[in-house]
């Protein structure tokens, strides 16, 4: 008997789990084993008597307690883990199996507690734990999903992100391989399924992009690599990819791509994108011995609708110009914004001249119909410029030029209408660049002169006035007609200078007629530039005084635009010039979108009903009320009128018939000189 004890003694010491045996009676513990007391951190001895619940945590005790309650109705094992201190204060985690022993009487008299100490495994298992989530973190981060196909068993694993990137919901059993086919996008589907087969039939890796059709109608771009392995008999065995979703760097470098391209008010090509399209076409041409076709198109009065009604009106018209131009392009041509107001349109494959008329004609009357934007109609019309390849030229640049150029005769012929290109333009038009250098020496080398056209009195019958229009005697090119320098003396400020000379020189002109008997106003136009820059106080005052001129025989023929902007400023500098004694008239009135109402403010004294107007009021019913309208108007407001551009007797009599002031144009005199002047003045009966 004592041999066996001896024996069970030893086992129980040299056991590898942790044994205490424990009195349920008073909760103490009556003999450990040498690993019981290791894994705790004590030496036998001191646990030997102690009481249970000052070596196991509450939890355990807990677990103990209520195993006591329940061990008499049911199994009498437990089982459980936990998480124990160390003597020296580390955590372990522990796995306790607690069995009893019962007395006769089915009471438990012993716990026999086993201890297996499990930190080293659970620090194992967290840290792969840790691993798998952090995995799925960068997944969810880099938006990367991976995936396994198994051929032995046609089982697909897929990690979470896999599912998210597909946007595929399931419940019970996972996607496979056609679930995720079903999502890619129907157009590159077939290239797709392509791929996968040919990485897998060549042993091949692949790597490409394409898009995902969610079910919502969203596009998703993803790219996926992928490679398989092979037993060597060359059998697939398995293959394995990641997906990454890259929706958001696609499209960030579609937008990069697109600001590069095209323009962002209009959503055309711009002119670097236009370019790289005409080279294609015209070397398209040049193989095919077809004809590739430049339109330059610039509309007309762009400028008054962008001063009169603000940019935010200017490019909702610019949209909207586009929209109408557009219907007039084909896929294999090209539509683009050159910049401002001016469009390049590309045809290729056009069969004859007679085709580039009727599409240009067409564009055309695109203007016919007025662009309504925040219920204001803004008429407007187009001046186009036509060059071809290869009869104007062979590069993109030559033939953008010549268009350019031809588009500027159309201005000249008086706008809404088309020009071709022809060589001996160059000869007549200098470039605009030119065109800069020579008007900055033209000053100096007197080489502007002023015209001057006559304005009668209706009522007075008599030669009232002249308006002064200067014109540039270029030494090489001969007489320029201001549409053609006034623009770009307005571009680069010398109009301020010009205006200047324009303004002293006229004053000059008009005191020596005053001095010979001829009370004639003169009428000074000026550019909102030189309004806007110029010291116009002290430049009139000072051509007054220096010319003797009586202020009141001086006009100033103001734009509506300067007016609209209607600061203080303004209203300032036109009360200190009305101060002066001089007049103040509205040019072109009735095309700046203006309200009568201001020009009371302002205290004008005349409108000039712009020409297009008076032209076709014998045509066209809604001129002729317009007309009659601002001089019915300006009656009750006092305000004079004088009709523009009367080039015949019919319109003139329909004017005189309205009850306006004053008449100017072709039927009575063209500008002239000054010297004729004084002929026609002494010649009026
Ligand atoms: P605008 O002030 O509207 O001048 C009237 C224009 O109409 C003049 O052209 C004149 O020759 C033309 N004209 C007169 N009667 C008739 C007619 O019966 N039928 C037609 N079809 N046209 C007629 P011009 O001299 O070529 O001047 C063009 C524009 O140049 C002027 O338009 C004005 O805006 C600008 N301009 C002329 N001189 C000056 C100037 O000294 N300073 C500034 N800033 N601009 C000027
Ligand atoms: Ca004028
Ligand atoms: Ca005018």
């Amino acid at each position: 008997m004592i041999f066996f004890m001896k024996r069970l003694e030893s086992i129980f010491n040299n056991l590898h789990i942790g044994v205490a045996v424990c009195n349920a009676a008073n909760n103490r513990i009556e003999s450990v084993n040498a690993v019981f007391a290791r894994i705790l951190g004590y030496e036998p001895g001191e646990l030997t008597g102690a009481l249970m619940e000052d070596i196991f945590t509450v939890e355990c005790m807990l677990r103990f307690g209520a195993y006591k309650n329940t061990i008499s109705e049911c199994s009498n094992q437990g089982l459980f883990e936990t998480i124990h201190q160390h003597k020296d204060g580390v955590s372990l985690f522990l796995t306790i199996h607690v069995s009893a022993t019962k007395d006769n009487e089915n009471n438990v008299e012993y716990f026999i507690v086993n201890l297996t100490d499990v930190t080293k495994c659970k620090h194992q298992e967290l840290l792969l734990e840790q691993k798998e989530a952090s995995l799925k973190e960068v997944q969810k981060i880099t938006k990367i999903g991976s995936w396994e196909f198994c051929f032995s068993t046609m089982t697909l694993l897929c990690s979470d992100e896999m599912y998210r990137i597909f946007e595929i919901i399931f419940d019970e059993s996972p996607p496979s391989y056609p679930d995720f086919i079903e999502v890619i996008h129907p157009d590159d589907r077939e290239r797709v399924v392509r791929v996968y087969h040919k990485s897998l039939n060549n042993e091949t890796s692949y790597d490409l992009t394409h898009r995902l059709l969610l079910n919502d109608g969203r596009i998703k771009y993803v790219r996926e690599w992928g490679k398989s392995y092979y037993d060597p008999s060359g059998n697939p065995v398995r293959s394995t990819g990641m997906v990454q979703d890259v929706t958001e760097r696609t499209m960030i470098e579609k937008k990069v791509e697109f600001i590069a391209h095209y323009d962002a008010l209009t959503g055309l090509p711009n002119r670097i994108l236009a370019k790289d399209r005409a080279e294609q076409a015209i070397a398209y041409a040049h193989r095919n011995g077809s004809r590739t076709v430049f339109l330059f198109i610039d509309l007309d009065g762009f400028k008054t609708v962008n001063d009169s009604l603000g940019h935010s009106v200017g490019d909702t018209m610019l949209r909207m110009v586009t929209q109408r131009l557009k219907e007039h392009i084909r896929e294999s041509d090209t539509m683009s914004r050159q910049g401002g107001d001016e469009f390049l349109l590309i045809f290729s494959d056009i069969a004859s001249i007679s085709d580039v008329v009727i599409l240009t004609k067409n564009l055309l009357k695109e203007f016919d119909e007025p662009f309504v934007v925040n219920t204001h109609p803004l008429a407007s019309s187009a001046s186009i410029g036509i060059a071809i390849y290869p009869d104007h030229g062979d590069t993109f640049e030559v033939l953008l030029q010549n268009a350019d150029t031809a588009m500027y005769k159309a201005k000249e012929s008086g706008k809404n209408t088309y020009c071709f290109y022809d060589p001996q333009m160059n000869h007549n038009l200098i470039g605009k660049f030119k065109m800069q250098n020579d008007l900055k020496i033209a000053l100096q080398n007197s080489e502007f002169l002023l015209y001057y056209q006559p304005q009668i009195d209706l009522a007075h019958h008599k030669v009232s006035g002249v308006e002064a229009l200067i014109r540039w005697r270029h030494p090489q090119m001969g007489m320029i007609p201001p549409m053609s320098f006034i623009p770009v003396a307005e571009s680069t400020g010398l109009i301020v200078q010009i205006g200047e000379w324009v303004i002293r020189e006229a004053c000059r002109q008009a005191a020596l007629w005053s001095q010979q008997g001829m009370s004639l106003t003169v009428a000074v136009n000026i550019s909102a530039i030189q309004f806007k820059q110029g010291d116009l106080e002290a430049v009139v005052r000072e051509a007054l005084s220096v010319s003797g001129l009586d202020p009141r025989y001086l006009e100033l023929e103001l734009t509506e635009s300067i007016l609209i902007h209607d600061t203080e400023n303004i209203y300032q500098t036109v009360q200190t010039l009305k101060g002066l004694g001089i007049q103040l008239s509205i040019d072109d009135f009735g095309t700046g979108y203006s309200s009568l109402s201001y020009l009371k403010r302002f205290a004008v004294d005349k409108l000039k009903i712009d020409q297009s107007f008076v032209r076709d009021i014998l045509q066209d019913q809604e001129d002729a009320v317009i007309v009659r309208t601002i001089i019915q108007m300006a009656k009750n407001l006092n305000l004079k009128t004088i009709a523009e551009g009367v080039e015949n007797g019919e319109v003139f009599n329909l004017i005189r018939e309205y009850g306006c002031d004053e008449v100017q144009g072709y039927h009575f005199a063209e500008p002239m000189r000054a010297e004729s002047v004084e002929t026609f003045y002494l010649g009026w009966k």
